[in-house]
């Protein structure tokens, strides 16, 4: 199916959507619209991450099976979000253009009620609605929801997440049983799993692209700094790419409005947006963000939901979500309708377990990267500017007249130096600021790891050594073989003839410990214990190694690898 014209869509509906100029469906759309149209609607679960056009994919067959003439309530879509719930109402409405009376309403909280009310009311076919908004006008008897067709949970994970879950099932349970639930949601976690098996019968199950896979334009990079660097590191990303256009994303409302202040305050094009402001402020950031008059948008993972924006250029992750799922949510708000996009995490060692969570969930490599140099900055903005100086246009009209005045009193100087001063004009700012600028990289070698005592390690004892041909870097491959584990830290290895000890990242120690259940050697079971003894800490003349999947001892390797012929699935 590669035309809308194709999908038994009526006439009305193609030409709204040829008015907004969708030339061909997108892959949710390509999925959905058809089962739906030729199913009459049934019940449906679609894994979908926001910006994949699942508003048109349900909203344009649901709108299709509405009776116009009938004023009573049809279809009713439950958003997380006001933000969320306003913006689909608008897509219904303009998908319903030149559908003769069919209403859509839009209910949610922070707005008159009375107004909502009053629409309802006058009889609208479509609520879109956020569920604590929804139960209070249910309460009030203000709206009834017997005569409901289909119900739409758009963004499940999120309603879920922000603990609406009582409120979902008080609204469900007012909605007839025969009708059809399609459950739309980004991630699956055992929260939504749940209402799938309570509230959907026989589902037809649709994911777009892999679960949780992040989107295919963007590039996830990381730079290491001390926590304390944080925020020069932001600066220094920010002033790197010129023509940045992003969120940033902090873990709190206190840590948003501290960083856009500060960035306010360094002169960037920066708005807070957070819960702690009111609705009529926080809609004017997005207003202002959505124009590009800010062009830095700083903002809690809850706030910037809803906020439909298709080109930004990058994603920044000033402190990284506790969940691996909300980091693929984030950076796929980049890199969206074919365009590339690069993610950012500015993280600190203590935070790489966590990376390689992320990295497991996008099924995608992270590339750590060193925090751009003073220089380098610098030369990036100077030749940005330049770009811009050769691109701009010159009204000839207006400046014509000031010419022969400006000619003459450049005359003195030759042609370079008028450059040179040209651009020191713009560009002394920047050399000031990184005149003495210092590197914030930190070496994650794991050497000057442990020189700086940020990795703690415990000392472990395994029952193989020398005998049985255990060497160090197979012990290191045995370890994360067994783990599942890609990053942990080894430290001093000493292998002796039937045993050995090895030092580990102490964060690990219960994987470490949990690992050889069912693991043999040979026919012997592997045991790993803690060592009563601590590691020495002689941070000179230690040694450090990580996994290497050269090891031999590689889960893929090991089938095939002659050396590893020794040990067999779950026997080592
Ligand atoms: P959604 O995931 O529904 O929020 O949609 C994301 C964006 O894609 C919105 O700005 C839609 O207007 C836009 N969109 C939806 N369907 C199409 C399409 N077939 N072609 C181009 N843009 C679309």
């Amino acid at each position: 199916m590669t035309t809308f014209n194709e999908m038994n869509l009526s006439t009305d509906l193609l030409r709204a959507i040829e008015d907004l100029n969708f030339e061909k469906p997108m892959p949710v759309q390509a999925e959905v619209i058809p089962y739906l149209i030729e199913k009459n609607v049934s019940d449906m679960i679609v894994l979908a991450q926001t910006g994949t056009g699942k508003t048109a994919a349900y909203g344009l067959p649901l709108l299709q099976k509405i009776d116009a003439d009938n004023r009573r309530t049809q279809v009713l879509i439950l958003c997380p979000t006001r933000e969320l719930c306003i913006q689909v109402a608008e897509d219904l409405t303009s998908y319903s253009k030149y559908i003769k009376k069919v209403k859509i309403a839009a209910v949610f909280g922070g707005a008159s009620i009375e107004r909502q009310i009053k629409v309802l009311n006058s009889g609208a076919q479509v609520i879109c609605a956020t569920p604590g908004r929804l139960l209070d006008l249910l309460r009030r008897k203000e709206t009834n929801l017997s005569t409901i067709n289909a119900v739409v949970l758009d963004e499940a994970d999120e309603m879920l997440k922000m603990g609406f879950r009582d409120d979902l099932e008080s609204i469900l349970s007012e909605t007839p049983d025969d009708k059809n639930t399609l459950l739309f949601s980004a991630t699956m976690p055992p929260e939504v799993m749940q209402i799938t098996k309570n509230y959907l019968k026989d589902p037809k199950e649709i994911t777009i692209g892999e679960k949780n896979v992040g989107a295919d334009g963007v590039v996830h990079h990381c730079y290491m700094v001390q926590a304390k660097d944080r925020y020069l590191a932001l600066k220094r990303i920010v002033d790197f790419y010129p023509e940045i256009y992003g969120i940033v994303f902090c873990r709190t409302k206190k840590e948003t409005q501290e960083v856009a202040d500060h960035l306010m305050r360094d002169g960037y094009n920066a708005e807070p947006l957070h819960g702690d402001l009111s609705q009529a402020q926080r809609e004017l950031v997005m207003q202002k963000f959505r124009s590009k008059h800010v062009t830095l948008l700083v903002a809690t993972d809850v706030a910037a939901r809803g906020l439909d924006v298709d080109d930004l250029t990058h994603v920044i992750n000033y402190n990284l979500p506790d969940e691996a799922e909300v980091y693929t949510h984030r950076s796929g708000r980049t890199g969206r309708a074919g365009k590339k996009g690069i993610s950012i995490i500015i993280a600190n060692l203590r935070e790489k377990r966590k990376i390689s969570d992320i990295e497991r969930n996008l099924k995608k490599q992270i590339e750590t990267k060193k925090i751009f140099t003073g220089k380098e900055i610098c030369e990036k903005q100077l030749f940005h500017m330049i770009d811009k100086m050769v691109q701009v246009d010159v009204n000839e009209d207006e400046i014509n007249p000031f010419l022969e005045l400006i000619y003459k009193k450049l005359e003195w100087f030759e042609r370079e130096e008028i450059i040179k001063k040209f651009v020191s004009l713009e560009f002394n700012r920047f050399l000031d600021y990184y005149k003495d600028a210092k590197d914030l990289t930190i070496n994650t070698s794991f050497k000057d790891r442990n020189q700086n005592s940020d990795i703690n390690f415990n000392r472990f004892f395994i029952n193989l050594g020398n005998i049985d041909k255990l060497t160090p870097p197979e012990l290191i491959g045995l370890i994360n073989d067994l783990t599942d584990q890609k990053h942990i830290a080894i430290g001093k290895i000493d292998i002796k003839k039937t045993f050995s000890f090895f030092e580990a990242d102490a964060v690990y120690t219960d994987t470490i410990l949990n690992s050889t259940e069912d693991a043999y050697f040979e026919d012997r079971p592997i045991s790993i214990e803690l060592s009563s003894e601590r590691p020495q800490r002689d941070n000179k003349k230690r040694s450090f190694h990580r996994k290497n999947s050269q090891s031999g001892f590689n889960s893929d390797k090991r089938r095939n690898n002659s050396k590893s012929d020794r040990y067999k699935d779950k026997r080592y």
